[in-house]
């Protein structure tokens, strides 16, 4: 058995940008044993006390999201040489729902960005798995912060465009980037309204050869489908972009429109604003999350429940006094 560590241990690796450290403190994180999770929780604190949080204040974190073969993986790596060779260390999590629904994984099971997993500034972590999604969010965001005490002054947070994960990722991030292909339709694209209206920035992926002029299109299309939507009241107006990974074409001009939108919501309060919606958000989840499991967990209560459920399902007791008796004989 490997040596356990203190969380002194731990937090003071980790604030001298220890990748091993921070790897096996994200372990913890993602342990359900609780000894390890009261440990990591240790950590959390340790280093948010000491310079984590200040760390925190002056990253960026971007959520990054498309169907499945938009090019996200081969977009990151071209991103992330494009940030670390302008001196940024990147760290690249993931929230992968499919791989807790199905067992396999649309983000994590091949070797994805060889090239930047190789790069000493770039720290990858897949997502977290066998969970349900609120658990791998919470995980994930105990994760940035650790990423971010670690030196790592750019987040990227990965997700697929199926499902609820990207309202979640969304939820963890100062830009949210939707991915796009041109030629395919919203439809093909599973592209929900309400997923483009979460959007900081749309761009349309492989931009290069043939399909330069189809993104051409594309852009103009998607960019008036966006002036139909509300302004966000932000003043910030999401643009839609076209990029290539293959070429590079495009990338460094994604980079600079998010830097554009860091310095209007820095100088105009809404990114500090947002941030402190987020930790609300996931502090209010947690109080959820918490009652619910310590009302089951709660001893006799699968007992109290059958006896009461088959009352109800009989339809001798109502579901109001059903729940108010429970209620008021627990917690
Ligand atoms: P993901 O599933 O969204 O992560 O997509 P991938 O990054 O795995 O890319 C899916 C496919 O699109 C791969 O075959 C890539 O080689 C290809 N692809 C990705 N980016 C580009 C690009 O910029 N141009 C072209 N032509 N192909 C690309």
């Amino acid at each position: 058995m490997r040596n356990r560590l203190s969380s002194n241990q731990y937090a003071n690796g980790i604030l001298a940008g220890d990748r091993l450290l921070l790897s096996r403190a994200i372990t913890l994180i993602e342990s359900r044993r609780s000894d390890d999770q009261a440990l990591a929780q240790e950590v959390l604190a340790n280093v948010v006390a000491q310079t984590a949080s200040s760390r925190s204040e002056s990253s960026i974190r971007v959520g990054i999201t498309g169907v499945p073969g938009v090019g996200k993986s081969t977009f990151i790596e071209a991103l992330g040489k494009h940030l670390t060779e302008l001196g940024h260390r990147l760290a690249v999590l993931a929230v992968d729902p499919t791989s807790q629904r199905s067992g396999g994984s649309l983000l994590g099971d091949k070797t994805r960005m060889e090239t930047l997993s190789m790069n000493p500034d770039a720290y990858i972590r897949p997502s977290p798995a066998g969970d349900a999604l609120g658990g791998v969010a919470q995980r994930t965001r105990e994760t940035i912060l650790l990423c971010e005490a670690a030196g790592f002054d750019i987040i990227l947070v990965e997700t697929v465009g199926v499902g609820q994960s990207e309202t979640v990722v969304h939820g963890m991030v100062d830009f949210f980037l939707l991915l796009m292909l041109a030629g395919a339709g919203d439809e093909l694209q599973g592209m929900k309204r309400g997923i483009m209206e979460l959007a900081d920035a749309l761009t349309i992926t492989k931009a290069d050869d043939d399909n330069i002029a189809h993104a051409r299109r594309a852009q103009v299309d998607y960019q008036n489908a966006l002036h139909l939507f509300p302004p966000t009241g932000t003043g910030w107006f999401p643009p839609v972009l076209t990029c290539s990974a293959l070429t590079g074409d495009g990338i460094a001009a994604i980079w600079q429109t998010i830097l554009e939108y860091q310095q209007l919501t820095t100088a105009n309060g809404y990114r500090k604003q947002r941030r402190q919606e987020q930790q609300l958000t996931w502090f209010r989840s947690l109080i959820q999350h918490e009652l619910n499991a310590r009302f089951y967990a709660q001893a006799g209560m699968r007992e109290r429940l059958e006896t009461i459920e088959t009352k109800v399902k009989a339809g001798t007791l109502l579901p109001v006094p059903a729940v108010q008796a429970l209620l008021d004989s627990s917690l």
